[in-house]
């Protein structure tokens, strides 16, 4: 899966999910595009479903193939992350994507059963930004649907059919205007010293429109616009985007602003982060346990799976 495997688009209105599984490259520390785009939704969804998130450590060899001796480190900054961020461990399962070997062993059966044609469809590396993660998902329900028709008895599947589950997520751009992204330096980390990142923030890029005091802007194209959609008030964001396009205020008063509301959410996640840095040892354990679980569970639907295939 991609950096900040994000929910994009809608809320699917078919259903609420019963169970629900995702996860995240392990690329370090998280970032507020990071906690926007997946975390908050998953922190909800816990709430409501049975839920799986997993560190996909394999998938890193997409791009750390040189050099793997920092995925294990990484992977430890991103879990203490997700937990200092709300994550509860006691309401959902976390684990690490290599430790649950069931899932390779599905992808290598599902990978025989799969025809030639499917696998074309499957977009090729320049088209992944926009499609990779639907088509993927359409992949695996038809290769699921395929699978129950081969060695499936009647009304009784043995793999159960995905469906995506999306949720809507507010664009968060980086301090110089772009993606956020670790890679490009522009990304507020969620456990970053508060005063260095107000630093940054009362430095970062806004509306370029807006080059002297009286010149009106276009909220939208603003990082810091951005930043108040996710962290301050409704009435603040109404007000910002009605002083910024008349000129009302300037970028220096609206940063200060957002920081009013940012910082204490960036205080709090450090304070948590801090607690479970002095607790040597438990996170592991947390995602230990986790991985323990979601092994079973694998276990149980590939001894199906085998039964089915006639590989016992
Ligand atoms: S006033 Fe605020 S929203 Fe408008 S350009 Fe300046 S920083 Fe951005």
């Amino acid at each position: 899966m991609a950096e900040a495997e994000a929910p994009v688009g809608r809320p699917a209105p078919h259903r609420v999910p019963r169970r629900v599984v995702s996860g995240m490259r392990p690329t370090g520390r998280m970032h507020l595009g990071h906690y926007q785009g997946a975390i908050k939704s998953w922190i909800e969804l816990a709430r409501i479903a049975e839920c799986f998130f997993f560190s996909a450590d394999w998938h890193a060899f997409t791009t750390d193939y040189k050099d793997p001796s920092k995925i294990a480190e990484a992977q430890r900054e991103m879990f203490i992350d997700w937990i200092a961020a709300g994550l509860d461990p006691q309401r959902c399962t976390l684990f690490v994507q290599s430790h649950v070997k069931q899932h390779a062993e599905l992808f290598l059966l599902l990978g025989m059963v799969a025809p030639i044609g499917w696998l074309e469809r499957v977009p090729t590396y320049k088209e992944q930004q926009e499609q990779l993660r639907e088509k993927h998902l359409e992949l695996a329900r038809e290769l699921g649907r395929r699978f129950n028709h081969l060695y499936g008895s009647t009304g009784k599947p043995v793999l159960i059919e995905p469906h995506p589950y999306l949720t809507e997520v507010p664009k968060i751009l980086g301090l110089d205007g772009r993606k956020m992204s670790k890679s490009y330096g522009n990304a507020v980390e969620l456990g970053e010293d508060p005063e260095q990142a107000r630093k940054r923030i009362m430095v970062a890029v806004t509306d370029p429109a807006r080059k002297r005091r009286h010149d009106p802007g276009h909220p939208e194209v603003c990082p810091i616009y951005h930043l108040h959609r996710a962290y301050s008030p409704p009435e603040t964001v109404d007000l910002v985007d009605r002083e910024c396009r008349s000129a009302g205020i300037g970028c220096v008063d609206c940063k200060k602003m957002l920081l009013l509301n940012l910082l204490p959410v960036l205080e709090k996640h450090r304070a948590a982060r801090q607690e479970l840095e002095r607790a040597p040892g438990r996170v592991e354990e947390l995602v230990r346990l986790g991985t323990e679980k979601a092994r079973a569970m694998a276990e149980e639907t590939m001894v199906k799976v085998r039964a089915a295939m006639k590989l016992e």
